[in-house]
C-alpha cells in the first residue's frame, strides 16, 4: 500500500492484498519496513525462470539452449545478492533450472499467443473512495499475449489447486480488473491463466485458467474497501493482527520472522 498525501490517492498491489490475507501484520511490515525484505533461493529460481521466459517472448532466443543460457546467467548473478536458503537442495538448484525451462519450453510455450506484451506495468482506478482517499490498484503483468490473454509465470513446489484458485486468487481479480479498465490496448473479456513450472527434477508444468466476471470486480472492491479502511483507521505504526498458522510463518518464509516470531524464541516444533 502507498499513499499520495498530495493526490489523496492511496496504490494498492495484489500481493499487499495477498499478504492481507495469509497475515495482517506481515501486509503492514511491508510498508513500514521494506528494509527487511529478502528474497529467498525460491525467489531467485522464479526471477531467473521469468528472466528466460522474457527473452523467448520477446525473441531475444532462438532456440532452448539459449533460454537456458538466460536463464544460468540470471541465477548467477542473483546469486550474488542477500538471500535466504530455504529447504531447497541446493546441488539439485541446476537441474531445477533446467527442468523448469523445459516444461515452459516444451509444454507452455506451444500454448501462447507470441507478439503480446511482456511486463505490461498498470495503473487503474478502482473507483471506490476510503476516508477522503481515492484507491488505485498498481502493479506489472507477466505477459498479455496477442490474443488478449493475461499470463502469470508461477514456479512452485507442487501443483496448483485450481478449484481454490478459482475460488479466491486475488491476483487474476485485479489483472482481469485492470485489463477491462485498460480496455483501450485490451479489449474484452480478459482472460487470466497462471503459467506454472514445478520445481522438480522432471519436467512439469501446469496451466490454471481463472473466470472472472464484473461480479468479481465487485467483490474486489469490497474485500480493498475493507483492508484499506483498516490500514487508515489502524494507522502503518500501530500493529495489526497476525496470524501464525499459515506455512509461510517461519524463517524461511517471512522478511519479518527476526522482528515478529521468530523474537520469542517459541518452539516451533
Ligand atoms: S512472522 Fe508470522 S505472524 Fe509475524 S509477520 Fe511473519 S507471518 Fe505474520
Amino acid at each position: 500500500m502507498r499513499v499520495d498525501e498530495l493526490n489523496k490517492v492511496i496504490y494498492v498491489r495484489q500481493s499487499w492484498l495477498g499478504d492481507i490475507g495469509i497475515c495482517p501484520e506481515r501486509a503492514r511490515l511491508g510498508v513500514v519496513r521494506p528494509d527487511f525484505r529478502t528474497g529467498s533461493d525460491a525467489t531467485i529460481i522464479g526471477t531467473a525462470i521469468h528472466t528466460g521466459i522474457e527473452a523467448v517472448l520477446q525473441g531475444k532466443t532462438t532456440d532452448f539452449a539459449d533460454m537456458l543460457e538466460v536463464v544460468a546467467n540470471d541465477y548467477e548473478a542473483l546469486e550474488t545478492s542477500n538471500y535466504k536458503k530455504t529447504n531447497i537442495i541446493q546441488e539439485e538448484i541446476p537441474q531445477y533450472l533446467e527442468s523448469m525451462s523445459l516444461a515452459f519450453y516444451n509444454e507452455i510455450l506451444p500454448v501462447v499467443s507470441l507478439g503480446g506484451k511482456t511486463e505490461m506495468p498498470f495503473k487503474v482506478p478502482l473507483n471506490i473512495d476510503v476516508d477522503g482517499y481515492a484507491v488505485w490498484l498498481e502493479g506489472t503483468m507477466d505477459y498479455v499475449d496477442s490474443e488478449n490473454n493475461i499470463w502469470d509465470w508461477k514456479t512452485a513446489k507442487r501443483a496448483y489447486n485450481m478449484k481454490s484458485k478459482q475460488k479466491s486468487a486475488i491476483q487474476p481479480t485485479v489483472y482481469t480488473y485492470a485489463a477491462h479498465m485498460l480496455s483501450e490496448e485490451i479489449s474484452e473479456p480478459p482472460t487470466f491463466n497462471y503459467g506454472i513450472m514445478i520445481r522438480q527434477l522432471t519436467p512439469k508444468s501446469q496451466i490454471v485458467p481463472v473466470i472472472r466476471t464484473a461480479e468479481h470486480w465487485n467483490w474486489l472492491k469490497h474485500q480493498v474497501r475493507g483492508a484499506v479502511s483498516m490500514a487508515l483507521r489502524t494507522g502503518v505504526n500501530n500493529q495489526w493482527v497476525t496470524n501464525d498458522e499459515s506455512a509461510l510463518c517461519s524463517e524461511s518464509w517471512c522478511s519479518f520472522w527476526s522482528i515478529c516470531k521468530g523474537a520469542y524464541n517459541c518452539n516451533n516444533g
